[in-house]
């Protein structure tokens, strides 16, 4: 399994980042690292998925992005080694190929193509927290819930994932009962189907018909920028 960011790289500047990376297993609920840490790593994912949560008391946080193979977990809050402005957690069980961020600062200092790479990573990521502002301000809950199971969807390989009723309500921040009444609103659509800690997108399509147009604007983002864009197996 490859992370899409690596192989959209030249044959150089891959070879300049294989030879130091390691690869690290991450479990559902793995924080990564936390806002204010000091982030000595860059993790880029081979499977699962990693949100960036906004954190604003302990027991309220909202995702802002999700990043999955396409792109890479570490640099992307501020200038190289600086203290993360946001809590990095696993959404979806996986792996990650991995660096230190000083080899990571070398191998940028050294290459054009791999400093362009990262900056068009890094403005479509930009485009993903603004929508994903956006849309937690304007949008009905279904669409945001539909919009957000096409995220994972397309990053998680597979139309089965774990996922409970609380991650979700965590991620959207609303309250799970909420969570639950909109989720059987898909479900007796046949959009999607739930079982105790799983969720299983059955009619894609279908699905990207009851999102809000934030899913298909991100898409439209990616392919203008010409950055990796992972889809799900039957998209
Ligand atoms: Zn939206």
């Amino acid at each position: 399994m490859d992370n899409l960011w690596i192989a959209s790289l030249d044959d150089a500047d891959r070879k300049r980042l294989e030879p130091h990376l390691a690869e690290r297993a991450f479990t559902q609920g793995q924080m990564l690292y936390d806002a204010g840490e000091a982030v000595d790593q860059v993790w880029f994912p081979l499977s699962g998925v990693v949100s960036l949560m906004t954190v604003l008391a302990e027991d309220r946080m909202v995702e802002t992005a999700a990043i999955g193979r396409e792109g890479l977990i570490g640099v992307t809050c501020g200038p190289m080694n600086a203290r993360a402005s946001s809590r990095a957690i696993a959404q979806i069980e996986g792996s990650a190929a991995c660096c230190s961020a000083d080899i990571f600062s070398d191998a940028l200092a050294e290459s054009p193509g791999m400093r362009t790479a990262l900056s068009k990573f890094t403005e479509s990521l930009f485009a993903q927290v603004q929508q994903t502002a956006a849309c937690n301000a304007q949008h009905r809950l279904d669409e945001r819930l539909a919009r957000w199971l096409l995220t994972l969807h397309d990053r998680a390989q597979s139309n089965r994932f774990h996922l409970t009723q609380a991650d979700i309500a965590g991620m959207l921040g609303v309250r799970r009962a909420t969570v639950s009444e909109v989720g059987a609103g898909l479900e007796g659509k046949h959009l999607i189907r739930r079982g105790r800690g799983w969720v299983e997108v059955l009619d894609r399509t279908a699905l990207e018909e009851a999102a809000c147009g934030c899913y298909a604007a991100m898409r439209g983002v990616m392919k203008d920028l010409g950055v990796p864009r992972p889809r799900a197996p039957n998209a």
